[in-house]
């Protein structure tokens, strides 16, 4: 077993740690506050290839793979957890039409998600369909050459400004969720209506309601078949939930760094805090949580990397994740005491930005539920 990285891993880490500081963390605080999407930072990053480490050079990648992807999304969010969901919704739509896609839905719309021109997302989500997705009621009925969508989507990162991405909607609802499907959505067309939403962290991503009035997707934009959206989307999912477990890992070391640096040059008492056992306690934990994580995801990474199954392992590592950079954000805030509950200072930023990681790409009880079954012999997670 080799735990140490290549030197061309090592390389892109370093470019993706010295762009988060230069370009990210100097207007991090003052984004967040004012709620800014930073478009330029996104087609920044496509610039540099972070979108392209899983996705061949005909497309636009630069197929470095599945454990690049995670060390950039990990600097990138140590940084500004809310500029690493930018980093999925580019990654998750690409990926899948690299899965499922025609070569001419490959052509049209990869190189686009990858220089960040097209701003993408994936929708799935709904006011009655969280966890349980095939309880959405969206459908798309068939006109000629075309799709008419109607329904709306909830809680859609990029859903403001996105531009193209995924959409799941039911062609046949009498199958079940045999009977959903898949698309790629051109979203500046007349039929879509578009409302941000306010949400107590991640800022800078913004998140928004879609409401479909006969949209018009065209027919070549079907994803796969009729019938195969939810395969589709358990298989994104998966995809999407290894950057989201690297994101984790970022805001668990952010929270992390501040406490130690807090730790040492803070006194009170006529000591350092940091001699206190039970800061060191916190931190002991925060860093053994860290770590165990970052092995899991570390782990899933490798795993695609070799083409092998990893929705098990990407499970582990992002419920590890989530709850390590929860714990992490947690820790540092009573570390910092009134400092860490003042927005001058960004451990309350880390605090906001972990929570959302128990939420998406699977809450973490539907993470636990996936490993527990799997141990359990009542569904396979790697089938
Ligand atoms: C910041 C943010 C960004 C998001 N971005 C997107 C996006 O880009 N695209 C998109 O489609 N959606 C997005 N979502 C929505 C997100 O995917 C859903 O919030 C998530 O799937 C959970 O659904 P829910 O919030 O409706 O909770 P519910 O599914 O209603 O769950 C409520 C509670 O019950 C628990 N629960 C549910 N089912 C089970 C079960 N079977 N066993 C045990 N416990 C269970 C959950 O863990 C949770 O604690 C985003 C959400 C947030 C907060």
């Amino acid at each position: 077993m080799d735990f140490d990285l290549s030197d061309e891993l090592i390389a892109v880490r370093d470019l993706a740690r010295e762009f988060a500081e230069k370009e990210i963390a100097p207007t991090a605080a003052q984004d967040d506050k004012a709620q800014t999407f930073r478009g330029d930072l996104v087609r920044k990053m496509g610039e540099l290839g972070f979108y392209g480490t899983m996705i061949p050079e005909a497309y636009g990648g630069n197929e470095l793979g599945a454990l690049a992807m995670v060390l950039i999304t990990e600097e990138i969010a140590r940084v500004h957890s809310a500029m690493r969901v930018g980093i999925n919704m580019q990654i998750g739509p690409a990926l899948t039409l690299l899965q499922f896609g025609t070569d001419e839905q490959k052509n049209k719309f990869i190189p686009g998600l990858m220089t960040g021109e097209t701003i993408g997302c994936f929708a799935i989500t709904e006011p009655d369909a969280g966890s349980d997705v095939a309880a959405m009621r969206t459908t798309a009925t068939k006109d000629g050459d075309r799709y008419l969508l109607n329904g709306g989507k909830l809680w859609i990162s990029n859903g403001p400004v996105t531009n193209g991405g995924l959409v799941y909607a039911y062609t046949d609802r009498t199958q079940k969720h045999r009977g959903m499907s898949a698309f790629f959505a051109e979203w500046d067309q007349p039929g879509l209506t578009r409302r941000t939403l306010e949400t107590m962290g991640a800022h800078c991503s913004p998140l928004g309601e879609l409401t479909f009035d006969n949209f018009p997707i065209p027919t070549a934009n079907l994803l796969g078949k009729e019938g195969d959206g939810f395969k589709i989307c358990m298989w994104q999912l998966n995809q999407t939930r290894l950057n989201c477990a690297a994101g984790a890992l970022g805001v668990a070391r952010a929270a992390k760094e501040a406490a130690v640096n807090y730790c040492n040059q803070r006194s009170q008492f006529g000591q350092k805090i940091g001699e206190f056992q039970m800061n060191q306690d916190s931190i002991a934990q925060m860093i053994a949580h860290e770590e165990a994580a970052r092995l899991l995801v570390y782990r899933a990474a490798w795993l695609a990397d070799q083409k092998r199954p990893n929705n098990l392992e990407a499970s582990i590592g992002k419920y590890c994740a989530a709850e390590a950079a929860n714990f992490a954000a947690d820790a540092a805030m009573k570390i910092l005491g009134a400092y860490g509950y003042s927005t001058e200072f960004p451990v309350e930023r880390y605090y906001r930005d972990a929570k959302s990681y128990q939420i998406v790409e699977g809450s973490s009880n539907v993470q636990k539920m996936i490993i527990a079954q799997d141990a359990l012999g009542y569904r396979k997670a790697n089938r």
